[in-house]
């Protein structure tokens, strides 16, 4: 996942020009990204699969926490809707129908699937610390979602392992492959082993993103220095955590963010 922007702008290009009609431009970032899946079905397949995982996994009884992830979720949400309000570009969240929820796991792991089903885990909270912490995180997945990112990875992971077939045609033909695939490409694949890395690419995007929208919702834009600081360090360790190795942590990630603090300072002022 470390230095493929070149080469993976070049595949894409070479993707899309193959697919004719299959690329479509994030009004968002202005990057044209591989879509293979009408977003209809992914939303149909994201209610399916964020119940799922809700009846598999135990959801945290800490009260006050729970509130922590739904209160800024709700702020950060609220400041996704205003710059998308913004941009004319409402359009592309409808079909969202915001969700959080906090899940008991010692895993170190955030994901938001397109809609805006998130799921924070227990396991990620010693590390975000406070409030502040979680408005990095949560900023940093609905990024990732409201840019479409997963979309890209599941038309990817299509493309890639079941020869671009349809997703409704893939559900049919190779139901568990394919969610495993949807839960990969939206960051929760850990568990099935199966993860699909975020590019470098994508991963500045909800980086910048990510900032812009903590700083609108009332969170200091700061603080996202020191909170991956602190995932720097986390991973030092000999394994790292779920939410590193699907968002590497290293001096020039730290160094484009703090570039980037003038421009989200202005959102986080105005
Ligand atoms: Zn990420």
């Amino acid at each position: 996942m470390r230095g493929v922007g070149f080469q993976s702008r070049f595949i894409l290009i070479i993707i899309c020009s193959i697919f004719i009609g299959s690329c479509s431009t994030v009004p968002l970032t202005g990057r044209k990204q591989l879509s293979l899946v009408p977003s209809s079905q992914m939303l149909s397949m994201r209610q399916q699969e964020y119940s799922t995982f809700l009846q598999q996994n135990k959801l945290s009884t800490d009260q006050q926490s729970t509130a922590l992830v739904r209160k800024v979720g709700t702020r950060i949400q609220g400041a996704v809707e205003r710059y998308f309000s913004e941009k004319g570009i409402s359009g592309d969240l409808s079909g969202y129908k915001w969700e959080y929820n906090l899940v008991e796991s010692k895993e170190v792991n955030a994901w938001c699937m397109p809609g805006g089903k998130v799921v924070v885990y227990t396991g990620i909270l010693p590390l975000t610390k406070d409030e502040n912490g979680l408005a990095v995180v949560l900023g940093h997945e609905i990024s990732h979602a409201v840019a479409r990112h997963g979309d890209e990875r599941m038309s990817q992971g299509l493309l890639a392992e079941l020869g671009g077939m349809a997703l409704n045609e893939a559900l049919a033909s190779k139901p568990e492959q394919t969610r495993q695939l949807w839960m990969s490409a939206f960051g929760a694949g850990v568990q099935v082993g199966a993860l699909l890395p975020f590019s470098r690419t994508q991963e500045s995007e909800a980086d910048h993103l990510g900032l812009i929208f903590m700083a609108m919702a009332g969170y200091d834009p700061q603080t996202a220095v020191p909170f991956w600081e602190r995932m720097a360090q986390q991973s030092g360790g000999n394994a790292p955590p779920a939410f590193l190795s699907d968002h590497p942590s290293d001096q020039s990630r730290i160094e484009a963010i703090k570039s980037e603090l003038p421009e989200a300072t202005k959102y986080y002022k105005r």
